[in-house]
C-alpha cells in the first residue's frame, strides 16, 4: 500500500458525482486529506439518491430536494470543488492526469472512478426509439413520469427490481400494465425461487400481466413513436408507453482505455484498489471477487458504492479498510418492503418464518449449516437479526428456526450484545 502524505501540490480527483463519488469525497477527508479535493460529475445536479425514482418519488412530484444527497454548499463547506456539467474524456496514468470536455486537463495525487452505469437498451429492431424509457437519472424520471401521465397502457420489458418496482408505481397510478420477462420467473437473477413466486403471486393479485418466458424481438412504431412490441413466439403487444429496466452496464471506458483490467466493471479487490496505486473504482462501475479465487460479481447498490468509497478513500491514503460485510439491499413494490442481506444463490435449503399469505415474512437461507443470508417481506425485525448474526457469524441453524417459538431477535441480541 503506498504511503501518502496529508497534502500534496495535486487535488485527489473523484470522477463521477453520484452515490459512491460524493462518499469518496468526504472520506478522503475523513482519512485526513487536506488538500484540495475535486469531484466531477456530467449530470447538472449534485448528487442524489436513485433508488427513489422507481418508487415514492415517481408518484409524488418528484422534487429533487426530497433526494439530494448534499447540496452545492454541503458539499463547499468540506473544501470539495465540485463541478457539475463535466464529462471526464480519458485518463493519462503516466503524466496523472484526467481530461475533461470543458477543455481543461486535471493533474491528480490520487483518483476515484466513481462512473457508476448506464441501462442497457433493448438490443432488437426499434430498441433505440427516442420515446422507450428506462430509469437511472433524475432527468428519466422527469421524463417518464410526463409520459406516465398521458398513458393508459404500460409495457415493461424486464421483471428485474426496477422493472417491478416501476410495475408498482405504474398499478398504483391505476395504468394497465404487462411486464414481459425472458426468464422463467420473476426477480431471477436476485432473488431465490421461493421469491419469485411470491413476487409474481404479489404483481398477479395488484393487476398486472406477466408474460413469462417471453422474449421481445422488435420495437414497433408508427410516425418515430413506439406503439408496441413484437414477441418471439409472433404475438403483438401494444401500450401507450414501454419502458425497459433489463439491466446495467458499468461506465468502465474511462478505465479500459487507461489499460486498467476490466470484467463486468473495472475489477477492484475489497479495498477498491486497481492494479495502479494511484486508482480505486467504486461502485456500481466495479466488479469485485469476495476472496481469492471466487468469481467476480457486480453490486448494484447504495450499500456497496458507499462502503467501496470509503474503502477507496482509505486505500489512497495508504490505510487498509476492506470492504467485506454482507450485502444488504432493499426493494419497495406496493406497500411491501423487501429487505434482504446476504446471499441466497447457493442455498440448498430455506426455512420460511412469518406469513406468507399476508407478505410479512423472511426466508432464511442455508447451505448444510452454514447460514447464508435472509429475505424478509415486511419483517424488519428479522432482517436485523440476520444482519446481525451474519456479521458477526453467529450459528444459526435451520433447526432453530423450525420452532415457531424461537425469537430470533432476542436470541441474535443475547448471543452478540452491543459492546
Ligand atoms: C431506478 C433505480 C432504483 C434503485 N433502487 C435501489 C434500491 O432500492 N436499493 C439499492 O441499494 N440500490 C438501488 N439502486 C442502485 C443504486 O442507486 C446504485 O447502486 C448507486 O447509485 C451506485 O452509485 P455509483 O456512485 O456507483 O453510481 P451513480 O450513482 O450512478 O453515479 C455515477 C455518476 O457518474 C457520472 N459519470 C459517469 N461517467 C462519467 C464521466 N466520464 N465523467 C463525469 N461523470 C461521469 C454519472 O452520470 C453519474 O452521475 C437503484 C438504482 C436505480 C437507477
Amino acid at each position: 500500500m503506498k504511503a501518502r502524505a496529508n497534502r500534496t501540490d495535486r487535488p485527489m480527483v473523484v470522477v463521477g458525482a453520484g452515490q459512491g463519488g460524493i462518499q469518496a469525497a468526504e472520506s478522503l477527508r475523513d482519512e485526513g486529506w487536506e488538500g484540495e479535493i475535486v469531484l466531477v460529475g456530467d449530470e447538472p445536479h449534485p448528487p442524489y439518491h436513485r433508488p427513489p425514482l422507481s418508487k415514492e418519488a415517481l408518484l409524488d412530484t418528484l422534487d429533487f430536494a426530497d433526494i439530494q444527497l448534499r447540496g452545492p454548499e454541503a458539499i463547499a463547506a468540506k473544501g470539495i470543488d465540485f463541478r457539475p456539467g463535466i464529462h471526464a474524456l480519458s485518463i493519462d496514468r503516466a503524466a496523472r492526469t484526467v481530461a475533461l470536455d470543458d477543455g481543461s486537463t486535471l493533474a491528480y495525487e490520487g483518483l476515484v472512478i466513481a462512473t457508476g452505469g448506464h441501462n442497457r437498451r433493448l438490443p432488437v429492431p426499434g430498441g433505440d426509439l427516442p420515446d422507450i424509457s428506462s430509469l437511472r437519472s433524475i432527468d428519466d424520471a422527469y421524463k417518464f413520469a410526463a409520459a406516465l401521465g398521458r398513458a393508459e397502457t404500460v409495457l415493461v420489458v424486464g421483471a428485474g427490481f426496477v422493472g417491478l418496482e416501476i410495475a408498482a408505481c405504474c398499478r398504483l397510478c391505476d395504468k394497465q400494465v404487462t411486464v414481459v420477462e425472458r426468464e422463467s420467473r420473476v426477480l431471477a437473477r436476485a432473488v431465490a425461487p421461493v421469491i419469485s413466486e411470491i413476487y409474481a403471486r404479489l404483481h398477479r393479485e395488484r393487476g398486472v400481466t406477466l408474460e413469462m418466458e417471453a422474449s421481445v424481438v422488435e420495437v414497433l412504431s408508427k410516425d418515430g413513436r413506439a406503439t408496441g412490441v413484437r414477441l418471439a413466439d409472433g404475438r403483438i403487444l401494444e401500450a401507450d408507453l414501454i419502458v425497459a429496466g433489463i439491466g446495467l452496464v458499468p461506465n468502465d471506458r474511462l478505465a479500459k482505455e487507461a489499460g486498467l483490467a476490466c470484467e463486468l466493471g473495472v475489477i477492484v479487490d475489497t479495498c477498491a484498489r486497481t492494479a495502479d496505486p494511484d486508482i480505486v473504482a467504486v461502485g456500481d462501475c466495479t466488479a469485485t471477487a469476495h476472496a481469492p479465487g471466487q468469481p467476480l460479481h457486480r453490486l448494484e447498490s447504495v450499500q456497496n458504492a458507499v462502503e467501496q468509497a470509503k474503502a477507496g478513500a482509505a486505500a489512497l491514503m495508504g490505510r487498509e479498510k476492506p470492504f467485506v460485510a454482507p450485502p444488504w439491499f432493499w426493494s419497495d413494490q406496493y406497500d411491501i418492503k423487501m429487505r434482504s442481506v446476504g446471499r441466497s444463490a447457493d442455498h440448498d435449503r430455506h426455512v420460511l418464518r412469518g406469513d406468507v399469505a399476508n407478505y410479512r415474512f423472511s426466508a432464511f437461507y442455508f447451505r448444510g449449516d452454514t447460514f447464508l443470508g435472509a429475505d424478509s417481506l415486511n419483517a424488519v425485525q428479522d432482517h436485523n437479526a440476520a444482519r446481525r448474526i451474519l456479521d458477526r457469524g453467529l450459528p444459526l441453524s435451520p433447526e432453530q428456526l423450525a420452532d415457531p417459538t424461537f425469537d430470533i431477535g432476542k436470541w441474535a441480541r443475547a448471543a452478540a450484545p452491543v459492546a
